[in-house]
């Protein structure tokens, strides 16, 4: 991940509460609640509400979250007091987005198919209520209460101004003057963790192609699965770290004829060392190596030399100059224009000598 993005707290963020307030107020002190009834959201008065507009309505979606929560805690009301205090640890951990992506090891984290095969049906519940959870956020009995995933997206950008998905550096965002939005990815993917699908600090707008065409469901918490290697839990990036990652990237190139450029003639390095766990992460989460070696050989690559023949021509401008210009481009913006890739490329080149060979009229 080249940047965190900055959290922004909005009203949303009641979605998370309601579901902390469901688990550990209504689910987890089920077998000593008596029936599932209104009374149990007594000390949550705007949640109360809702569930009282979904008792009284006959809409699917009410029917989902009502349903769903009273067929858990009809679940939860036959846990003995061991498996309810498993289920709290897998709560907080699963909600700790932090430190599960630091890999601490003092969080206790729980995908579906961690959970024993004794709760199969709670499981089935809880995931068909996790999964379907974000998808029904909009209905209007929560609207009025958290607002709407638009309105956050809106909020969200006018924050989060730097205008280039954090994930790859490369492709642009839809910001505050677009009238579509970027999807949330779920870092933590709903189809495997129950508890975090509405969490923000778990949802993280993310260019349609790391979301949808590289990222999907891989699960950045665990090395994917293979059947000759054990999955093991990996470090990566917290997408709302305090400061900046200040990751760096090196391209190497085997050969100076751009034009004929195969990803293979490619050799690509980051940093810093001391994020090397993170950085694998984020290369195999978003498949980095192969999109960037793409770049390598786009109309982008050999637009930015053309520039410099172009400088060159009409201004005499020398290898040193132009990569003075880009440095100065990064210092000022590191990522308008691509120009911490820019910056890296057109070093590689010089490295090869073509700066020198366009400079000399090749
Ligand atoms: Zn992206």
């Amino acid at each position: 991940m080249l940047f965190p993005y900055k959290y922004v707290p909005h009203t949303m963020d009641r979605m998370q509460r309601f579901i902390n307030f469901i688990f550990n107020e209504v689910w987890c002190k089920a077998p000593k609640s008596g029936a599932f009834r209104l009374e149990l959201f007594d000390s949550n008065p705007d949640l109360k509400e809702v569930m009282t507009t979904f008792y009284y309505s006959d809409n699917k979606n009410a029917d989902f979250f009502y349903g769903h929560i009273e067929r858990i805690y009809g679940l939860f009301a036959e846990l003995p007091r061991t498996d309810i205090r498993q289920f709290k640890r897998w709560h907080q951990g699963n909600n700790d987005i932090l430190k599960v992506c630091a890999n601490d090891p003092t969080t206790h984290i729980a995908r579906y198919e961690d959970i024993p095969l004794k709760h199969k049906i709670l499981i089935k519940q809880l995931n068909s209520f996790f999964t379907g959870l974000y998808d029904n956020v909009g209905i209007a009995a929560f609207k009025n209460k958290v607002g709407s995933l638009d309105e956050h997206y809106k909020a969200f950008m006018g924050i989060n101004t730097i205008g280039k998905c954090p994930f790859c550096g490369i492709t642009d965002m839809l910001g505050v003057y677009h009238t579509a939005r970027e999807a949330y990815d779920h870092y933590l993917p709903k189809t495997y963790y129950p508890f975090n699908s509405i969490n923000f600090h778990n949802l993280v707008p993310a260019c349609h192609y790391c979301n949808s065409s590289y990222k999907s469901s891989k699960d950045p918490a665990f090395t994917p699965k293979d059947p000759a290697r054990a999955v093991h839990r990996r470090k990566v990036f917290y997408p709302y770290a305090n400061g900046d990652y200040g990751i760096n990237v090196t391209i190497r190139l085997s050969k100076p004829d751009i034009d004929r450029l195969q990803p293979n003639d490619i050799l690509l390095t980051f940093g810093p060392p001391e994020l090397n766990e993170e950085i694998e992460t984020w290369k195999d989460v978003y498949s980095i190596d192969e999109r960037y070696k793409a770049k390598c050989c786009s109309g982008d690559a050999k637009a930015w030399l053309e520039e410099f023949r172009i400088l060159n021509r009409a201004y005499g401008a020398s290898p040193g100059s132009f990569r003075n210009t880009i440095d100065d481009q990064v210092v000022n913006n590191r990522f308008a224009n691509q120009n911490f890739f820019k910056k890296a490329f057109i070093e590689s080149c010089d490295h090869l000598g073509i700066l020198d060979a366009i400079a000399s009229g090749a």
